[in-house]
């Protein structure tokens, strides 16, 4: 198969358009047969529910090409399950689940030529999505849906390597207790925007968020989950009922456990803690891990030892064993890897 004319090293995280992409509707209650369309438009009613009431939901996931030259993807199952979780709190059709994995993989495969060659440091990110199509005026779920998926190719998130990055504790909330922090609705980023677009303007990288109830216990990121190493090397992740099940953060949990046999804990994490941990990062799809290397509170400074150079030690580890196995590089645990034939 011959690839795609793209300067695949210098690719940033962005949009392009690419060949194909699947579509499954939702009438009558129930999904008609998928098809992959080359149109990558969506006409819909001005009314519809997703345009007034935000009902939409979406997953992210990434195809590699490993270095054996397979096309792979990681742990589509989670995001089937976690699109499926996010669908039963909005009032929407459950997608069935084996019909997502094959619709990734349909898309992945009509799109092949888009997938970044081994070595490149570029993916192919998925970006699986539902929303209510109908027109709704009165406030309640839509009766007709959309289930699609996309593809582009997007470089390396760091280009140049992993500069720790300087994040900040926000006055905003990003989820409450018993709302929808727990799910992978567009809502939550609508939210959040206001809140990004602050901490740019005043230099950081990214906002720190609080639990809503009582600002004394660490959530996550806009689009990211935390991870933490102590000083004697337990891996520490934050335990919410509002925090996003981040499919990488559990990943990494499992390798820092099998692979790397360090303790893992998922246990609340208060931020008064903060001060004694040794390292920092942000664990998403997109960057696997990214190293925090400074936390600012309203005038105070929470500074990681392992500085504003270069990941910490921990993090290094981990980020190299997670990525050998999704490059084919390490043995994968069972069902990790689902190989596009
Ligand atoms: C998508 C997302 C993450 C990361 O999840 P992955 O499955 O690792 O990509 C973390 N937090 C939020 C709020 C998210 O939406």
């Amino acid at each position: 198969m011959e690839k795609k004319n793209i300067d695949w090293e210098n690719l940033g995280f962005g949009y392009i358009k690419t060949d194909k992409r699947y579509v499954s509707k939702y009438v009558d209650g129930k999904w008609s047969d998928g098809v992959l369309t080359e149109d990558d438009t969506i006409t819909m009613s001005e009314c519809a529910c997703v345009l007034q009431y935000a009902q939409t939901i979406f997953e992210g996931l990434k195809a590699y090409t490993t270095q054996d030259g397979k096309i792979v993807v990681f742990r589509p199952d989670l995001n089937a399950q976690r699109l499926a979780n996010s669908a039963r709190r909005m009032e929407m059709p459950v997608f069935p689940e084996e019909k997502f994995v094959e619709a990734v993989e349909q898309v992945v495969k009509a799109n092949a030529a888009f997938v970044p060659p081994y070595g490149t440091g570029a993916t192919l990110y998925l970006r699986p999505y539902m929303f209510g199509s109908n027109p709704v005026i009165g406030v309640k779920p839509a009766d007709e849906f959309e289930f699609r998926v996309f593809c582009t190719p997007v470089g390396p998130y760091f280009k140049g390597g992993a500069k720790p990055l300087t994040i900040k504790v926000s006055d905003f909330d990003r989820a409450a207790p018993h709302g929808t922090g727990f799910i992978k609705a567009g809502l939550n980023y609508a939210m959040s925007l206001h809140a990004i677009v602050t901490a740019h303007k005043e230099g950081f990288d990214e906002n720190m968020y609080l639990d809503a109830a009582t600002r004394t216990k660490v959530e996550e990121t806009g689009g990211a989950n935390f991870l933490f190493v102590t000083k004697d090397n337990k891996v520490v992740t934050p335990k919410s009922d509002s925090i996003l099940p981040s499919i990488t953060r559990r990943s990494l949990m499992t390798v820092a456990k099998d692979y790397l046999g360090l303790e893992v804990e998922e246990r609340e994490v208060y931020f008064s803690e903060l001060k004694d941990f040794a390292e920092c990062g942000l664990c998403g799809t997109a960057a696997v891990i990214s190293p925090v290397g400074k936390i600012y509170d309203h005038g105070n400074e929470i500074c990681f030892p392992s500085g504003m150079e270069k990941m910490g030690p921990v993090t290094q580890k981990l980020y190299d064993t997670l990525t050998g196995i999704q490059m084919g590089r390490l043995e994968a645990p069972e069902g990790w890897i689902k190989v596009i034939e």
